[in-house]
């Protein structure tokens, strides 16, 4: 499943590529549950629109969209194309919103690529490429909204500062790690990463958060950070391995220091690594380094 620095790549490959284009015309597939807007919709918010900006919100893929003069109006009185300007500065700036789910991938080839199987959406561009969602196991979501109307919920990791972090969790009575993974705090922080970044702040992942003090907390704001960072550097050497079209699938890996490694010795002092099921998620955790 993609998490946040893998979707960062990939929005990150994506803006290389494709700012500037205009989608020309666009093809859904139209099957259920992967149009979270209703296909129509999607269709005719991004036809004709130039993508002006593609960037990373949680673990969504957000196209910023710009949609030029738009059907009639130009005869209309003066009032009421006014009225109808205003109107337009919303629905003339839409942005289409992708969620990869657990199999989604969003890549960018030529006209003539074969349609692979599992493909949902084909966007024809004015560059004669195309941009093409493919999911297999349908878990992805495709959706418009208009002029920054999305709304990815909680703060970004990687922008939250140090201080605003510990405010978001030293009341919380939830374990710490059950806080990391609440989208409404902080958004894209996955299983994986949460558990690196307990280990590097030295958390254990049960600890409720409201008993860690501030400099706690403001030590795993930095692993957090630390840990998203170095994935996502990781990840900047294969971004052609997921947004071209001939590139290879699955997604590179942070060396994990705790997380999958129940039994294992833990790296810095050789106790062996426990697994706690917290949430219905597994935790990985050293006993000795954890506190
Ligand atoms: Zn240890």
């Amino acid at each position: 499943m993609p998490e946040l620095p893998e979707v960062e790549t990939i929005a990150r490959g994506l803006r290389k590529r494709v700012p500037g284009d205009t989608i020309e015309d666009v093809w859904l597939s139209g099957k259920k549950p992967t149009f979270k807007s209703k296909p129509a919709e999607i269709a005719a918010a991004i036809s004709g629109a130039r993508i002006l900006a593609v960037r990373r919100m949680g673990k969504h893929i957000v196209f910023d969209l710009e949609r030029n003069g738009g059907p009639a109006g130009e005869r209309r009185s003066e009032p009421e194309r006014a009225k109808r300007k205003r109107k337009r500065v919303v629905s003339h700036h839409p942005q289409w919103i992708v969620h990869l789910g657990m199999t989604g991938r969003m890549v960018v080839c030529e006209a003539d690529e074969p349609v692979v199987k599992h493909t949902h959406a084909v966007a024809r561009l004015e560059s004669g490429r195309e941009l093409r969602f493919i999911d297999p196991r349908r878990f992805g979501r495709l959706s418009v909204e208009s002029a920054g109307g999305f709304e990815a919920g909680g703060v970004e990791p990687l922008e939250v500062d140090r201080e605003r972090f510990i405010d978001l969790f030293h009341a919380r009575k939830t374990p710490i790690k059950s806080a990391l993974l609440n989208q409404k705090l902080v958004r894209g922080v996955g299983n994986i990463y949460a558990d690196e970044s307990l280990f590097r702040a030295g958390i254990r992942p049960r600890r409720r958060a409201s008993s860690l003090t501030r400099e706690q907390l403001g030590k795993l704001h930095g692993a957090v950070q630390e840990v998203l960072r170095e994935a996502i550097a990781l990840g900047g050497s294969s971004i052609s391995d997921y947004v071209d079209a001939d590139g290879e699938e699955g997604f590179f890996q942070l060396q994990h220091r705790v997380y999958a490694r129940e039994g294992e010795p833990c790296l810095v002092c050789k106790t062996p690594v426990k697994r706690v099921v917290l949430i219905g998620r597994s935790s990985h955790y050293c006993p000795q380094c954890q506190r």
